[in-house]
């Protein structure tokens, strides 16, 4: 395989749980999708259930032109849920993303869920997910957990949101398949009253940087493919 971009977009309320807006999707989410339209590049856009029944316009234009997956229902920590109360609530927020497009692939809010869960993922038809992460110690690449295809995230949302000339060192040595995180209220000025994370390098200018990143992969040959044309390929890959 040459080298894979995946862009993931984890769509929630603004930095939870420290804000309780919603400019990210308000402001943010449009300017994002128009952008990866003007490329003729899909992204794979992961939403809470709660978001899609609030802005259901944006999960329908994602599930039309992108991907539509699953972020849980209300991004809760599903580690700190029992085995059935985070089947009740992913057979929930599956239903609520099942009205607007077919969703297979998944990642938990937090980066924290259990391995055994994967088996409610698999039942429920989700086939990808990408909940692991390098930033958080996930050493492995691509694998399979109890049914459901295991593409790693690459790096934390912050990078991309670095000076251009700092990240891009970093976008030059970052395996193949990358996978981004970005979130709809990066895409907006958030206040200052907030965390660090939850400001440093939002707004205008990361989309400017989101724009240079698409670029850079562009001119080094790069394919763009959304977590679920990963898994496709993958599975064709493996037959062969
Ligand atoms: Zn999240």
């Amino acid at each position: 395989m040459d080298k894979i971009v995946i862009l993931t977009f984890d769509v929630e309320e603004d930095c939870p749980p420290f804000a309780e807006t919603r400019r990210g999707m308000e402001e943010g989410l449009p300017r994002v999708m128009d952008l990866l339209e003007e490329f003729k590049i899909k992204g794979t856009f992961l939403f809470t259930g709660r978001i899609a029944e609030e802005f259901p316009e944006l999960a329908e234009r994602a599930g039309k032109k992108h991907e539509l997956g699953c972020h849980g229902l209300e991004h809760e920590r599903f580690d700190r849920l029992s085995f059935e109360e985070a089947k009740r609530r992913l057979e929930e927020a599956r239903e609520i993303l099942s009205r607007f497009s077919d969703p297979v692939s998944f990642r938990a809010p937090n980066f924290q869920f259990p391995d055994m869960y994967y088996r409610i993922l698999a039942e429920l038809g989700f086939k990808v997910d990408s909940t692991k992460a390098r930033h958080k110690g996930w050493g492995e690449g691509v694998t399979e957990i109890n049914g459901v295809l295991e593409v790693p995230a690459t790096t934390t949302s912050i990078v991309t949101r670095l000076p251009w000339k700092i990240q891009k060192r970093f976008h030059r040595k970052f395996e193949s398949p990358i996978v981004y995180i970005f979130h709809p209220w990066e895409f907006v000025r958030m206040p200052r009253t907030l965390r660090p994370d939850c400001w440093f390098g939002t707004g205008e200018s990361a989309l400017e940087k989101l724009r240079k990143l698409i670029e850079f992969h562009l001119d080094n040959g790069a394919r763009f493919l959304t977590l679920r044309e990963f898994y496709e390929e993958y599975q064709k890959l493996k037959r062969e």
